[in-house]
Parts: C-alpha cells; structure tokens; sequence
C-alpha cells in the first residue's frame, strides 16, 4: 500500500558533471537553490537527458542568447537521439506502431507555438517554433502540422527504430496499457531558461506516453498544462501522467503560486500535491508520476515530484548538475 509522506525525502544528487565545493555544501538539491552569479542566465530541464540539452542551451545562453532560442536548440538533443525513448526519433510508439510528436515552446511575452500528434518529424520543436513565428495561431496538429512542415522544408523520415519497432511488438503479445513509473516511459524534456538580460522562456517535447491510443495527446504541447511562462514571474513546465497535468492545469497553476509569492520549489510541491488530491482513488493513481521543474525572475529554481525517481538537471555558471527531486510519497 501507498504510504503517506509528511516530510519530504532529499536524496543525494544524483549524477554530479561539474560542481564546485563551496556551491556543493550550500546547495539545499532542488529546493529553490540561488545560484552565485544571481541565477542569470540559468537552463534547468527534466531527467537524465536533461543535462546534454542544457550543455547545449547554455553555449547560446552564454554567448548572451535569447532564452527562447536556447530552449529551442537545448531539446533538439534528445529529440534526434535514438536512446532516448520518449521523445523524438526513437521515441516509443502508440499502440498502433506510430510515433507521434508532441511539443511547445514559449516565450516572456506569451508568444507561443505547439504541435500535437506530428508523425514523421524529426525535430517537433522546429515546427513549434515557426508556429509560433510565421503563423497567427498557437498550435497545428496532425496532418496539419505534418504539412505545415513539409511547406516550411522539413523533410519526412521515419522515425521508429528498430529498437523501438521491437520493444512494441514484444508489448503486442501482452497488449497490457499499464505505465510503470519512471521505466523510461514517460520521461519528456520540458526545459526553462533565463538568459543575461533576465528574460524567461520554456520548451518541452515528447513522444508522449508509450503504447498510448492513436491520437491522444498529453500534457506537454498544451500551453498551461505541460508548460507555462509568464515573463514577470517566471517560468514551469511538466513530465508524467499527462492527463493528470491538463486536468489540474499544472504549469499554469506553478506560476501563478509564483506570482503569490511562493518559491519555485513551493509553487512544485503544492500543484503535485494538488494532482495528489485529484487523483486519489482514482483507478490510475497506483501507477501516477508527476514532476515540475519552476524558474522565477530571480533565477532561483526548484523540481518536485509526486514519486520518487524524477531527477532534473541544471546548468549555470557554476556548472551542470543533476539533481534528485524531493517527493512526496516512498512507492
Ligand atoms: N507528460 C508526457 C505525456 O503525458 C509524458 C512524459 O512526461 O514523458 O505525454
């Protein structure tokens, strides 16, 4: 049985790329962390993969980028890597054997672009962007946004490995939709950046949830529910059950804690606890993970978790981290 938790576990940090001693001993993981410089320019982003896009995002960071061009170019990492199985090439497919793409990006302004249940695009995040530049609108979908694409040159390729195309015929003979939390089945990028002049912005792409029905579409290209920037607050974005995270308006709901006040890590912590009262005795609770990941003005951030096993990776100018969220609950 699930066990309550009043006080939150802090694990270690998981997988350390660079940090200095003196940042090392002050640093409360994932608790709303300051970082010396003033946290300008700062790229956070979910999981394990988290910390190759951001080595990218801050190269365009550091040369004093745009936010909104370094959370472009940070996911495109894992969008075009085959290892990574939730997002992009490679991604897992849907119960039929197709992969379809979710993604959005957003910038300080409330500018935004998304694309729902694109096949056959490499880099979903692309597509977002030039809805988000060349269009009046703020998501295409399907076949839509597949010709979208192809209007704006994006070659066609497919995109389910043989790897993937395996894992989906071995699920076939047991055709059992049951997540398991935090097995490589959920695991979108969502990432949040502020750059030196201090200006916010998000992405975040996946393929969505493994062996999910044709045509559904989760939490992450849905601005306010995988995702959401408002430049005089800051920035939030989701991973996990995505039907948790639209029910519960989740991104949004972390940014306007924000704007009351709260920490980035607080803002985290009461929207999953919201999903945590939602979703209580709900049939799919036992296999529920969510995570958010916030970022204010200030360049303070925070992650928190529903369960254990969601990470989240940070670089600044102290280096690249990986950090394990705090959760709520043991199972
Ligand atoms: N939130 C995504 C979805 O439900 C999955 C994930 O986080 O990997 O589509």
């Amino acid at each position: 049985m699930t066990k309550r938790r009043d006080f939150l576990k802090i694990s270690a940090l998981g997988g350390l790329a660079f940090v200095s001693n003196s940042i090392k001993a002050n640093m409360p993981k994932g608790t709303g962390f300051t970082a010396t410089n003033g946290g300008k320019p700062l790229v956070i982003s979910t999981w394990n993969h988290g910390l190759a896009a951001n080595a990218k995002a801050w190269e365009v960071l550091e040369a004093g980028g745009h936010a909104i061009d370094a959370v472009e170019k940070g996911v495109m990492i894992p969008e075009a890597d085959p290892e990574v199985r939730s997002v992009g090439y490679g991604g897992y497919p849907d119960r039929d054997g197709n992969v379809t793409l979710d993604a959005a990006i957003m910038d300080h302004d409330a500018s935004t672009g998304a694309v729902s249940f694109l096949q056959g695009i490499k880099h979903p995040i692309n597509v977002a962007r030039l809805v988000m530049d060349k269009t009046p609108h703020v998501m295409l979908t399907g076949e839509g946004a597949q010709q979208f694409a192809r209007e704006q040159g994006f070659k066609e390729e497919n995109l389910l490995t043989e790897k993937s195309k395996q894992d989906w015929e071995e699920w076939k003979q047991k055709s059992d939709y049951k997540p398991i939390i935090n097995i490589e089945n959920h695991d979108t990028i969502g990432m949040l950046a502020i750059d030196k002049e201090g200006k916010v912005a998000a992405s975040c792409t996946t393929s969505g949830a493994a062996w999910k029905m044709h045509g559904r579409v989760g939490d992450s290209p849905i601005v306010g529910a995988g995702l959401f920037v408002d430049g005089e607050v800051g920035a939030a974005t989701a991973t996990g059950l995505g039907e948790a995270v639209i029910r519960t308006a989740g991104s949004a709901i972390v940014v306007e804690l924000m704007r009351n006040g709260m920490s980035p890590f607080d803002a985290c912590k009461e929207a999953t606890h919201r999903i945590y009262k939602r979703h209580k005795g709900r049939p799919e609770f036992d296999y529920l993970q969510v995570g958010f990941i916030a970022i204010n003005n200030k360049g303070e951030y925070g992650g928190y978790s529903l369960r254990k096993g969601f990470n989240f990776a940070v670089h600044d100018a102290n280096g690249a981290t990986l950090q394990d969220a705090i959760y709520h609950y043991e199972e």
